[in-house]
């Protein structure tokens, strides 16, 4: 089987983490430090702190921004649970803003309409956190337009982004948002087995997402109440949480970073490749907005276009997993998930997410594929059009 998605670890990768096995810190040592400051100087951010994985990233940056009770917070349909559950952590209410046909990312101009809407009726949100999706940001200048004249905050979840840029700047350097975080799964760009990271230009910030990664404890003085009793001494100011990176896994980060340029380069090969071997086939490609923007390219999604071809997205989908094509679907929109239906969305809300997510496919992506296992892709998807008998319903 051809995956959708693998990691790429080399033998490089694997003596950085078995130094650290050997050395006196597995967790909350030296290199933490040294994976958040590399991340942060790739990124050209001021601040980066490590964390778990990017869903605590996600519910520590809503933290840091004051979200709770009574608050609203916006995202888009079109993408991981977590981007959503992290304002429900916090006791406030999540609502979406509906996606842009052609790049999938969340829509400047719904999100308009929506934040217009929203002022007269004394719902505005606190925090919006567009998705930048597939590994293309999201129209970000428009955005924090948006966010001055509104008054939101804005995190970016670039889970899918690391070493994608938007107008020439790398994504996470935080110019057009107050935070962005990243994912170190093993589908994501790099990867650390599980981690995140959460990037921001804020100080303030930076030390509250600090501060809550470990227990809301601090051991410095200046933070206490009072006198610290001694050497030994530490107090709890803040309701936190063991949101903590392993040195392993940083360790793992840090060799990986290493190869993160190249890791993206490949991947835009392999779409350019894809670009050109699917285009005569009854699809939809992803389109990138390159005069501001390069992709990372953590999805590579076909649509089905239905206004040339009688053959479904399920027997398409079929197809290609019954010959050996690991193709996946991102993502069914949430507000369409059982859990966010009980809090009152329904089908039919978020039409675009909605549309697309009814033809796509994400086919094989990632930096170690072989141009042969591409050609392979190519050809069995072809073959799903030419073979799969016209009016059979899987
Ligand atoms: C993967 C992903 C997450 C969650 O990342 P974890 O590191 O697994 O917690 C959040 N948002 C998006 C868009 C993702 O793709």
């Amino acid at each position: 089987m051809i995956p959708y998605g693998k990691q790429d670890i080399n033998q490089a990768d694997i003596d950085a983490v078995v130094e650290v096995l050997r050395s006196d810190f597995l967790t909350t040592g030296p290199a933490v430090n040294r994976f958040e400051q590399a991340v942060a100087n790739y990124c050209g951010a001021q601040h980066a702190v490590a964390v778990a994985n990017a869903t605590a990233g996600l519910h520590l940056a809503c933290l840091a921004l004051g979200v709770g009770k009574g608050d609203i917070v916006w995202t888009s349909p079109n993408t991981f649970v977590a981007s959503a559950n992290c304002a429900l952590y916090c006791g406030a209410m999540v609502d979406f803003v509906d996606i842009c046909p052609k790049t999938y990312n969340m829509s400047v101009d719904a999100l308009a309409e929506k934040l217009a809407y929203a002022k007269q009726n004394n719902c505005l949100p606190k925090v919006v956190i567009p998705v930048h999706f597939s590994g293309q940001s999201c129209d970000m200048q428009a955005i924090k337009m948006l966010a001055n004249e509104y008054g939101f905050h804005i995190i970016e979840d670039a889970s899918h982004a690391i070493g994608g840029r938007y107008l020439n700047k790398p994504i996470g350097s935080c110019e057009f948002s107050d935070i962005t975080i990243f994912s170190f799964h093993p589908v994501k760009i790099i990867t650390t087995g599980e981690g995140g990271l959460v990037l921001t230009n804020n100080t303030e910030i930076a030390d509250k997402v600090n501060l809550l990664r470990t227990h809301g404890v601090t051991r410095d003085v200046d933070k206490m109440q009072g006198l610290s009793d001694g050497a030994w001494y530490y107090q709890q100011i803040d309701l936190g949480f063991n949101y903590r990176i392993t040195d392993l896994q940083c360790a793992l980060g840090l060799s990986q970073l290493k190869r993160l340029d190249s890791f993206v380069a490949r991947r835009n090969d392999l779409a350019k490749k894809y670009n050109m071997l699917l285009k005569n086939l009854p699809l939809v490609l992803p389109a990138v907005k390159s005069d501001t923007n390069y992709s990372a390219f953590h999805l590579y999604v076909i649509q089905i276009d239905e206004q040339k071809t009688p053959t479904t997205r399920l027997q398409v989908f079929n197809f290609l997993r019954q010959n050996g094509i690991g193709v996946n679907v991102h993502y069914i929109p949430v507000h369409t998930q059982p859990y966010y239906r009980c809090l009152g969305f329904l089908p039919g809300q978020f039409p675009q997410a909605e549309q697309y997510y009814a033809r796509a496919i994400s086919i094989p992506m990632y930096s170690k594929m072989t141009d042969a296992e591409q050609i392979t892709v190519a050809q069995v998807l072809e073959r799903a059009f030419s073979e799969i008998p016209v009016g059979q319903n899987v």
